[in-house]
């Protein structure tokens, strides 16, 4: 595989976790992101079930568990600030305390994938894919900034509004299901003075939520609210940010000073939760893995594993299949479709937050991983 050339856009999780495998089965990965860095943000997320298995074998699961939220536990509040319940056994994050599960920041698995692979791996920050052109010997790549480059085989892991799927298989319309919930995710300082510890406020169509992070110095801020899709870029951070004002304008507890705050948040993210649908993963030379190709939503809590999942198969069935990249991918794709399915029946089974654990574990499982060449 010395010679198999392979571009894949986005950095953040499924990006760097499918760059890790092909490089050591031997391909030749470049990876493209539109951030100018590694990308900072996002929620803590939640790593189980087979996916940790995946890590250890990386061997970067002990310095995931080091990074890890490691919470006390967890408190609701009413508008006023008066709490209504109170455990310390479980938060709505990460589930029960006492599981195997790895719970760290989105960036902070972000910032461990691209050290595990920066040395194996060519990166190529603040550029994007303007267009896509297959012929008999491989597709011919053009960037926003960086000169066409030629590659064998081209790998979408640019998330829910992956720009890889657009140009191969058509508007993002296509393929998304919106849950009728937006989740914004942003930092700020920890004002609350909290100790390893989650409290909520949850309204009648808002939900709020603050979490210590960073060994206490910073809070990650959740805002959370019911809507239809929304007409909005969400590359306008500005126009995004003044949708939250009108939203939690009267939201009550916490929310005057978060939206102040907010202003200043170095990673301000915000998004619907939604889930990707689509026929196959795959067309010509170019495949799609991660969110990019089946998000199944944070209502999920398993978009990571299942990007950590994806992109350990889709590289092992590439390798596996020698040159035969159309045999690769269809294989991939016949590996992960029932486990993609069982991951994204979730959000429809939580009734209020996350959805039952014994479903969401069994979910997390629902794959017999094979074990590829090296
Ligand atoms: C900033 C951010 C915050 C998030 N917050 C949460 C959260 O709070 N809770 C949660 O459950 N999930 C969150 N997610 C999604 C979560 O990371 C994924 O569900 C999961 O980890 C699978 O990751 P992925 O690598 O497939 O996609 P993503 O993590 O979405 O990563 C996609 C990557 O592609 C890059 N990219 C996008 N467009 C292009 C382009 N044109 N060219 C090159 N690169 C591009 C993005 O910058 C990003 O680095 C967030 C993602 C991001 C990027």
């Amino acid at each position: 595989m010395q010679n198999v050339r392979v571009l894949i856009s986005g950095a953040s999780i499924a990006g760097p976790a499918v760059a890790y495998w092909l490089a050591r089965r031997g391909f030749r990965p470049t990876v493209v992101e539109r951030a100018p860095s590694v990308r900072r943000g996002g929620q803590a997320i939640d790593v189980r079930g087979v996916a940790l298995c995946i890590v250890e074998e990386m061997g970067i699961l002990r310095a995931m568990r080091a990074a890890g939220t490691d919470m006390r536990g967890m408190s609701f509040v009413d508008a006023a600030g008066n709490e209504l319940m109170r455990t310390t056994t479980e938060t709505l994050t990460g589930g029960p305390l006492d599981s195997p599960d790895v719970e760290l920041l989105r960036d902070d698995l972000s910032e461990i994938l691209f050290q595990a692979t920066k040395s194996s791996v060519e990166y190529q920050f603040g550029d994007s894919i303007t267009g896509l052109t297959e012929t008999d010997e491989g597709v011919n790549v053009t960037f926003e900034r960086g000169a066409p480059r030629t590659f064998d085989l081209v790998i979408g892991a640019d998330g829910l509004h992956s720009n890889v799927r657009r140009l191969a298989f058509g508007e993002e319309s296509r393929f998304i299901q919106h849950l009728g919930i937006y989740l914004s995710v942003f930092t700020v300082p920890n004002y609350l003075g909290l100790d390893r510890w989650q409290t909520f406020h949850r309204g009648a169509e808002e939900m709020i939520g603050v979490y210590s992070a960073r060994n206490n110095t910073e809070l990650r801020a959740m805002m959370g609210f019911g809507s239809p899709p929304l007409d909005v870029d969400y590359r306008d951070i500005d126009a995004q940010m003044k949708i939250l004002e009108e939203r939690f304008a009267r939201a009550g507890w916490e929310a005057p000073k978060l939206l102040e705050l907010m202003r200043k948040a170095p990673d301000f993210h915000l998004d619907s939760m939604a889930q990707i649908h689509m026929d196959r993963w795959s067309v010509g030379r170019t495949a799609l893995v991660g969110d990019a190709a089946y998000s199944s939503s944070p209502m999920s809590g398993q978009g990571t594993s299942l990007a950590i999942v994806g992109a350990y198969v889709l590289a092992g069935e590439l390798a596996s299949a020698g040159g035969d990249y159309a045999e690769g991918y269809s294989r991939y794709e016949a590996e992960m479709r029932p486990f993609v399915a069982e991951n994204q029946k979730l959000p429809a089974q939580a009734k209020e937050g996350p959805p039952p654990r014994d479903i969401v574990v069994r979910a997390a499982n629902a794959i017999n991983l094979r074990h590829y060449p090296a």
